[in-house]
């Protein structure tokens, strides 16, 4: 048996099914190439069911042999009134159960031809209404058609864990808004500890994105329809399903586009619809639709006893909520942009698929490791941090820099490899060093490169060469980089924000620092050279500013604004000495030429 646990989303008009594969949660493709299944089952008159999309195109012929929407058979909001389906399941000998089994037995179908393996285990969704028996008959229904089903999962709390919510620390609240094509749920969620609860839902099982094509379907009608032509409700049956396709396709593209044409050739006879529809027209007629959601989020919010600011994250499901209307009128009831970033038809069998593989233990590691949660670097002149690998970085990767000798005759270079976000080395840590030799030569001549390269698994090997002679030292970091509590990374964090004025300016002290030492040797350096060919006044001169400079360095507290204006004079008036030391350089070497005549 293998180790894969499905994650599927059992969805009352489509399901998906998906398994985390190589350490990446994956959503599985049947051989038609189609990753949504529809929620169908055909009985034909043997017995023999048929499920998914062959389903549907024979119900075209035996509307009452197929079972569509059993999902609202197996539950129902409690308060709302049942829901009565177009075929007589009895008479088919069929339960709920046995046709939501036949679904879950198709899905496992699915996984195994694509995974080329039998697959027994699943984690499966139900919305968060589901009471404790709707639960056991999805479990039931699970395990009818070979599955041991690990974890039933709450919709809302899949839809999180697609987002990495349950990543987020301390106590969060999020509220996950899903609108499809039939139903509106609403849940508010409180994470503790990684653990998702619900604490309130709401929502109505007759809402979604088909109304809405109905209305527009309506609309287009009367706004292309030609004199004389039957109204709506006078329509042939077949002509209104024609129209409200080509709806359903017009809102869809309504919401990228400002205008979209609709264009349905020989409509009535030789008459061919043909017409234009904007967003604004179709907003007008989503308003009072959208509206309508809004007291269902009222109402979890309300019996969560929260108000919309103690939210953290609002997270959008659902086909429709890809409608830029839903998400302006969402993001202004909660007072926060919502999360958009998931695929909203994916979401929910992508968390199934997540918490399957935690709870097989193939996903753990993985997600932690895909980004380096801190800056790698080595430190540099004056105990800076360099970083090479910036944080947040995706593995593998590779980067690096050339380095030089900053003191003439240096024969070796000291790396210490860091890893954190402060401007100075002393405040990272320090994962490891290395002693680079190299040719010696004056200050800046020598040629050190030095590379980073992460692994997928973090591992952190570093790599540095004498470019000049083309030596290589490879320092493996035993210590996976990566391999840091999430605490201390967000101290680091915490800490990097919070001094991060106070490291800019120690930054900018040292590197002044190190010009300023820079400044010095090299005016005692020439003052020594130029000897007797400069008066007394000016070498006083040029060493009262090299003094003023030192007592900046020498100084208790760092000033760097004094620090940089002595260096600033020290340099203005070695302009000049340098001036003075090419042209006796230039007299020196006419006079010896002279000699040589
Ligand atoms: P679901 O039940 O989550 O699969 O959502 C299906 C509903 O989402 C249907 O009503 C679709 O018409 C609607 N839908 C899908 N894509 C879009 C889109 N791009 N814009 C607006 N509605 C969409």
């Amino acid at each position: 048996m293998s180790g894969f646990i499905l994650g599927i989303d059992l969805g009352t008009t489509n399901s998906l099914v998906g398994v985390v594969d190589s350490g990446f949660p994956i959503l599985l493709a049947d051989a038609a190439g189609e990753r949504l299944t529809p929620s169908a089952v055909h009985v034909a008159a043997d017995g023999t069911l048929t499920v998914g999309a062959a389903a549907l195109r024979r119900r075209v012929l035996e509307p009452s042999r197929t079972i569509t929407s059993v999902k609202r058979l197996i539950g129902h909001r409690a308060g709302e009134a049942g829901w009565e389906p177009p075929y007589d399941l009895k008479a088919l000998g069929l339960t709920p159960v046995e046709v939501s089994a036949a679904i879950l037995g198709h899905l496992k179908s699915v996984a195994e031809s694509a995974l080329e393996q039998e697959v027994t285990r699943a984690v499966i969704t139900v919305p968060a209404f589901f009471n404790d028996a709707q639960r056991a008959a999805t479990r039931e229904a699970g395990e009818r058609a070979g599955l041991t089903v690990e974890r039933i999962l709450s919709e809302p709390t899949a839809a999180a864990l697609a987002y990495g919510l349950d990543k987020l620390e301390g106590r969060r609240r999020i509220a996950v808004y899903d609108l499809g094509g039939g139903t509106f749920d609403v849940s508010v969620l409180e994470l503790r500890e990684g653990v998702f609860e619900v604490l309130a839902t709401a929502g109505d099982t007759r809402l979604g994105g088909d109304d809405l094509d109905r209305s527009l379907a309506v609309a287009i009608w009367k706004k292309a329809a030609p004199e004389g032509s039957p109204d709506w409700e006078n329509l042939e049956m077949g002509k209104r399903v024609r129209l409200i396709e080509a709806a359903e396709g017009v809102k869809k593209t309504l919401s990228t586009q400002a205008v979209a044409p609709v264009e349905l050739p020989f409509f009535l006879e030789a008459w061919s619809l043909a017409v234009e529809v904007t967003r604004a027209e179709l907003d007008a007629l989503a308003r009072p639709w959208v509206e309508a959601t809004r007291k269902h989020c009222l109402r979890a919010l309300s019996d969560a006893g929260l108000k919309p600011a103690e939210l953290d994250e609002v997270v959008l499901v659902g086909g429709s909520t890809r409608m830029p209307l839903v998400r302006e009128r969402v993001a202004e009831w909660f007072g926060r942009e919502p999360c958009t970033t998931q695929h909203p038809d994916e979401a929910i069998a992508l968390g199934a698929v997540i918490q399957g593989g935690v709870l097989s233990g193939s996903l753990r590691q993985v997600l932690l490791l895909d980004v380096t949660p801190l800056s790698l670097g080595i430190e540099t002149f004056g105990g800076l941090m360099n970083v090479i690998i910036p944080r947040n970085s995706t593995l593998p990767c590779k980067a690096g820099e050339l380095f030089t000798n900053a003191v003439s005759g240096q024969a070796s270079m000291l790396i210490r490899v860091l890893q954190g976000e402060r401007e100075l080395a002393k405040d990272n840590w320090e994962l490891g060093r290395v002693e680079v030799p190299f040719t010696p030569g004056p200050k800046g001549s020598a040629r050190v490169g030095v590379q980073f390269a992460l692994n997928v698994d973090g591992l952190l090997e570093v790599l540095t060469r004498d470019t000049v002679t083309g030596v290589d030292t490879v320092l493996a970091i035993q210590r996976t980089a990566v391999d840091v509590n999430d605490e201390a990374v967000e101290k680091m964090i915490a800490e990097s924000v919070e001094f991060a004025l106070e490291d800019m300016s120690e930054r900018q002290w040292t590197e002044a620092a190190l010009k300023g030492r820079e400044l010095i040797e090299a005016v005692k350096a020439a003052l020594d050279q130029l000897g007797e060919a400069i008066s007394t006044e000016e070498s006083a001169a040029l060493s009262a500013l090299a003094e003023a400079v030192e007592r900046e360095l020498q100084a208790t507290t760092h000033q760097v604004a004094a620090l940089k204006a002595a260096n600033q004079a020290l340099d203005d008036a070695t302009q000049e000495l340098a001036v003075r030391l090419i042209e006796q350089a230039m007299e020196a070497s006419l006079a010896r030429r002279g000699l040589a005549d």
